[in-house]
């Protein structure tokens, strides 16, 4: 049994240049919550990894909350980098982690250079 949660996962890629910013957002928008913190190289790009982390997420910490941030200019995606890919890959992550926790509020994120969070729907 579990004696520790907490309320949300965060899943990110682990490029120097937006830790600054996903700080920054999280202080904002997490206000004092607590997170389990997932990096990975392109984020959620390895799908099956990432599903399963989020599986013990929700099983260790019964998290109630998934955001999922990918960026521009990732060198994980190379020259597949782009707005369209990285919008289609963030969806199809939501599509396959409603699949086996439904009860997940799931947000996403395509991150600019500038810092700018667009949210993805
Ligand atoms: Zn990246």
């Amino acid at each position: 049994m579990s004696t520790h949660f907490c309320d949300s996962a965060v899943v990110t890629c682990i490029d120097f240049r937006f830790q600054n910013y996903i700080d920054e957002w999280i202080k904002a928008n997490l206000k004092g919550k607590s997170f389990d913190r997932i990096s990975v190289a392109g984020s959620s790009k390895d799908l099956d990894f990432i599903l399963s982390q989020i599986a013990i997420s929700v099983r260790l910490h019964e998290i109630k909350k998934v955001v999922i941030i990918h960026h521009e200019d990732c060198g994980a995606y190379g020259n597949e980098s782009t707005e369209k890919r990285h919008s289609d890959d963030l969806q199809l992550t939501k599509t396959k982690i409603m699949a086996k926790h439904s009860h997940l509020s799931i947000d996403l994120y395509y991150l600019l250079l500038d810092g700018t969070f667009k949210k993805i729907s």
